[in-house]
């Protein structure tokens, strides 16, 4: 009798086996491994890329680097004379 050891690395983790389905390739995926931002949505950083058009994290990189009215600075009004 042999028996097939699935578990070899003795960790069990509920989130590894749960299997969703891409919303953009609708294969199923194991959301730990999915690279997208959004896990629970995409399979992968491509699929989010393609459906969304940009990728979440790029997106809050953008909103972070952006610098918030820091072109507005107050000028002082030049008196042409
Ligand atoms: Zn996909």
């Amino acid at each position: 009798m042999e028996e097939r050891a699935e578990d070899t690395k003795g960790q069990f983790n509920a989130e590894m086996t749960e299997m969703l389905r891409c919303k953009r390739c609708n294969l199923p995926y194991v959301s730990s491994r999915s690279t997208s931002a959004l896990r629970l949505t995409y399979c992968s950083l491509f699929c989010e890329l393609s459906d969304l058009g940009f990728s979440m994290d790029a997106l809050e990189h953008m909103q972070k680097n952006e610098p918030v009215g820091a072109d507005e600075a107050p000028k002082e009004p030049v008196a042409i004379d």
